[in-house]
This record gives structure tokens, sequence and C-alpha cells, in this order.
């Protein structure tokens, strides 16, 4: 079990890799590169980054939006105005 001292933790970047620990779940490196880090994408840029994509995929024809929906997520369709709002608060969470 690792101990943060109060400095580590206040110096921590807003990035949806970093975890509870303050270890990088994205890149295979033991410590958080911190702020400069060039890969750092804050919570609001991920948010931002899957909306635009599942706006982009509602777009799609229907027939494209199902085939990706049955390969790729169990056939469940987030991008759809129905389970929009759902997977926006599941990703924000
Ligand atoms: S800022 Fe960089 S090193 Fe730190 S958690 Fe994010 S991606 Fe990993």
């Amino acid at each position: 079990m690792s101990i943060c001292r109060v400095r580590d933790v206040v110096k921590r970047p807003d990035c949806i890799a970093l975890s509870k620990v303050g270890r990088c779940t994205r890149l295979n490196i033991g410590k958080c590169k911190g702020e400069e880090c060039t890969f750092k994408r804050t919570h609001k840029e991920e948010f931002n980054s899957i909306q635009h994509a599942y706006q982009r995929l509602a777009n799609l024809d229907r027939s494209i939006q199902s085939h990706i929906a049955k390969k790729y997520y169990g056939g469940y369709m987030p991008w759809s105005k129905g389970n929009l709002l759902e997977s926006m608060e599941n990703i924000e969470s």
C-alpha cells in the first residue's frame, strides 16, 4: 500500500486516466507525469469526445448503425436519442 502526501494529491491533474491511487491507467508508467503530460485528457474533454463520436454514429445510415451496434455494443445503441442521456450520465460518473 502506498502512502500519498498532501502535496502529491494537490499536484494531480484532472485526467480521466488517473486512478484514485495516483497511477496512470492509460500509459505503461508507474507514476502520473502531471500537468505537462501530453496524453492528459480532462473529464470534460473525454465527455465532449464521446459525445462527438455518438453524434457521428447517430448521423450514419440506420443499417450501418445497427451493424456497429451489433458488432461493438451487443446490439445496444448508446448514441440513440433514448439512450444518449443515460450513456452520458454513466460517462460523467
Ligand atoms: S496526465 Fe498523463 S500520466 Fe497522468 S494519468 Fe493522465 S495520461 Fe496518465
